[in-house]
């Protein structure tokens, strides 16, 4: 039901964290993050963001400055640890958060496992984990839009790949996500306040508008790869 996505100079456990706090109010049954630190580091469980955040504690925190959040309004699949998200491919390569229903998951799901994959969650949203991997050919804007070309529903995702250290990519679709603008930092969102406290600036994003983070840029590119150039969007007010 809330994503948040960080990249920057500060440590990404703590801002996803917080800007998930401040999407509560919309509702969730579950919460997790992934960090990108030496390699892709999980974390996830049913609950309260006090228990996602008492699990990070206890393992000592987790270290990185690039990384997704997610808290979690179940559709396909119980509220249960293993069904939080972020989901992961099968090889741990890829991590994805996601708001939204893909229709198709069945289909792709036994797609897939007939080419070996084999499913963790009871989910929709772990199908574009696996998907993603198995389309992978070392770039994330060619493999999403292979990806949005096989699914149908709705989606705000954020993912991850352990191989892409420097980079989130990011894409929605009848399901809200904008793009928080920073100095030596970027941000993704469901939902403005997540981010009130880091930027006041903003690019709206529309459907199927492909989104790449990084520390110091932001592209967003249509399905054909042309880059879109977007007006900066102020918030004036204050929550
Ligand atoms: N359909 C997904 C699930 O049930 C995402 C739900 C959400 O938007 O939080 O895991």
């Amino acid at each position: 039901c809330g994503i948040v996505g960080y990249i920057g100079k500060n440590e990404a456990a703590p801002v996803l964290i917080k800007g998930l706090k401040k999407l509560e109010y919309r509702g969730y049954d579950s919460a997790g993050i992934a960090v990108f630190g030496d390699g892709i580091h999980v974390v996830k469980t049913k609950g309260r963001l006090a228990d996602l955040d008492a699990k990070v504690q206890t393992m000592g925190g987790v270290e990185g400055h690039v990384g997704i959040g997610h808290t979690r309004w179940a559709t396909h699949g119980a509220p249960s640890d293993v069904n939080s998200h972020p989901h992961t491919s099968m090889n741990g390569r890829i991590s994805v958060v996601h708001n939204g229903i893909i229709e198709n998951y069945l289909q792709l799901k036994a797609e897939l496992e007939e080419k070996g994959y084999v499913f963790a969650s009871e989910t929709d949203t772990e199908v574009v984990a696996q998907l993603f991997d198995y389309y992978y050919d070392g770039d994330m804007v060619d493999t999403l839009i292979r990806v949005i070309g096989r699914i149908r529903g709705s989606y705000a995702l954020g993912i991850l790949c352990s191989e892409k250290p420097d980079e989130i990519v990011a894409v929605r679709k009848d399901s809200p996500m904008l793009v928080g603008i920073g100095k030596n930092e970027n941000f993704i969102a469901s939902d403005i306040p997540a981010l009130l406290e880091y930027t006041k600036d903003y690019y709206l994003l529309n459907d199927n508008e492909i989104v790449v983070l990084k520390k110091d840029g932001i592209t967003i590119l249509d399905l054909d790869k042309n880059e879109i150039k977007k007006d900066i969007y102020n918030v004036t007010w204050d929550i």
